[in-house]
């Protein structure tokens, strides 16, 4: 006999965990399947994001940013201090506490509102019935009047660089360098490659990074990827563009990476290579014959804008779904989908995700980007401040980076913010509810902001969009 249920979620990735956790808050009786296995071999929540994503990565870009601040900047601060040093067991049994602490969070978190949770392998049969294989071998047949399907993304690996046990290694690996190498490949300068370049680089290794595309971060506004590559390659990292890979081979205990460039094809040798070359969704024996629901020609789940899939009351959230694969959009797009099922009519507004690169400096925006305007024909005014104006920014010895915000000429609806410098990853969500409320570059100007703090840095971009900006020189000619 099959147990029954409201909904039954498969995957609690943040996507997955977010949607039951609201669903049982809603009061649908809600399961949700998980098969993830933690490097200790215990089945955890939480999914990429927390086990091997998210959380891990900016627990590593904290320490070495740490590590750097204490090397390199502390003198300047007046600190005195000799000797730093890393310990990489240290720091990663850190890193690993707080997924720890994070997944028993969730698993907590799924209990006390009452989701009935199961660990294993769920497999979606015709008329929403899902087949779940235990950790145990055992196998359950749920059954739900809505299912949603929330099992998230997997490394892309190429042909060209198989991964080995300690060589070379994907996004997951390259969490857990048991030491620090001298010289380090990253193939791929997406933001997962950039992050975890940094970490090594700071903490002492040689990175050389090798991008296929002739453009950095071509997804960014221009101004703030052009930025941030002169900070990155002032910081040591060598981007290589247009340079795409096309063999590996393992020596000893190095490997040569074979890449062609303009100039035709080289060879570079690496202590360790980190293959972050993307993500790709995972649905691997999710999908029986005649589970009615389809994918895309890119291997994602087809969903419409409300993430219904092609078979009635079967929906679909997260990674394994279009649009950015970014935690964040998945909690929403998961929260979404149960609320409808629960009869409320909530939308995700994709227009407004923000993007977040955690370098240092660190990279944000949200909205649309000067080049994307530009090409669809649209007129706007840019306001930019830089943070080197900035007096909190001076306090913190960090001033280096711009704020920019894009309005429309005619309305001054704001159409855009990108952000580099020190927290702006925490500054991009005043932009996000600034963008949500539909605020004009004014609206923004006439917001009283806290002195002195980054923030002020946004309100300035903002006033300057009209040429009102009180710490620069932005006059605006009068038309
Ligand atoms: P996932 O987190 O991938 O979870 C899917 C879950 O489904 C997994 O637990 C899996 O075990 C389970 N599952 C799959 N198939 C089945 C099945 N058949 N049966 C049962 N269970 C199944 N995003 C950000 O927004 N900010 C960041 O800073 C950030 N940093 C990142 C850093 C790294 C190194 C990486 C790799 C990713 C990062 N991401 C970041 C991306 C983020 O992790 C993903 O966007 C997010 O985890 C997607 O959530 P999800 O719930 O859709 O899928
Ligand atoms: P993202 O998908 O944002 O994580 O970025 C991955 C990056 O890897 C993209 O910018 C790709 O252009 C790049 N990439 C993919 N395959 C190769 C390759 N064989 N050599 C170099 N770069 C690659």
């Amino acid at each position: 006999m099959s147990k029954k249920f409201d909904v039954i979620i498969i995957g609690a990735g943040p996507a997955g965990y977010h949607a039951a956790i609201r669903s049982a808050q809603l009061g649908l009786n809600t399961a949700c399947i998980d098969k993830w296995i933690s490097k200790e071999g215990k089945p955890v929540y939480g999914g990429t994001c927390l086990n091997v994503g998210c959380i891990p990565s900016k627990a590593l870009l904290d320490t070495s940013h740490k590590y750097i601040e204490a090397t390199e900047n502390f003198d300047v601060l007046g600190i005195k201090v000799k000797g730093v040093s890393v310990d990489i067991e240290a720091m990663i049994a850190r890193k690993d506490q707080i997924v720890e602490n994070l997944t028993k969070g969730v698993a907590g978190l799924m209990k006390a509102n009452g989701v009935t949770t199961f660990d294993g392998a769920a497999k979606l049969h015709a008329g929403r019935v899902v087949e779940v294989t235990l950790h145990d071998g055992k196998v359950e047949s749920l059954e739900a009047d809505n299912i949603v399907i929330a099992t998230g993304s997997v490394p892309v690996a190429i042909p060209p660089c198989p991964l080995t046990d300690d060589i070379i290694v994907d996004s997951t690996g390259a969490l857990d360098f048991k030491s620090v190498p001298k010289k380090l490949g990253v193939i791929g300068a997406g933001v997962i490659g950039l992050e975890l370049g940094s970490v090594w680089m700071r903490l002492g290794a040689e990175v050389v990074v090798l991008e296929a595309l002739e453009d950095f971060l071509p997804m960014a506004d221009k101004q703030v990827a052009k930025e941030a590559a002169k900070q990155l390659k002032k910081q040591g990292m060598d981007v290589r563009l247009g340079a795409r890979v096309t063999g590996s081979k393992i020596k000893g205990k190095k490997v040569n990476v074979i890449y062609s460039d303009g100039e035709g094809e080289k060879t570079e040798t690496f202590d360790r290579l980190i293959v972050a070359v993307g993500r790709r969704p995972y649905t691997e024996g999710l999908l029986a014959a005649g589970s009615g629901v389809n994918l895309d020609e890119r291997g994602f789940i087809h969903v419409n804008d409300l993430c219904a899939t092609s078979a009635p009351s079967i929906y679909a959230v997260g990674d394994v779904v279009r649009g950015p694969m970014l935690a964040h959009k998945g909690m929403e797009e998961g929260l979404m989908v149960v609320e409808r099922i629960a009869g409320q009519k909530p939308l995700v507004n994709y227009d407004c995700v923000p993007s977040v690169i955690y370098t240092h400096p660190e990279v944000a925006w949200v909205g649309k980007t000067e080049q994307e305007l530009k090409a669809a024909g649209d007129k706007f005014n840019v306001g930019t401040f830089p943070m080197a104006a900035s007096g909190r920014a001076m306090a913190a010895n960090d001033t280096t980076g711009f704020i920019k915000v894009i309005a429309d000429e005619e309305t001054d609806r704001i159409l855009g913010v990108h952000m580099i410098g020190g927290h702006v990853s925490e500054l991009i969500a005043e932009a996000v509810i600034a963008m949500e409320f539909e605020s004009s570059a004014e609206d923004l100007g006439l917001t009283m902001f806290a002195h002195p703090t980054l923030s002020e840095g946004l309100h300035e971009a903002a006033l300057a969009v009209s040429g009102h900006a009180i710490h620069i020189a932005n006059r605006r000619k009068k038309k």
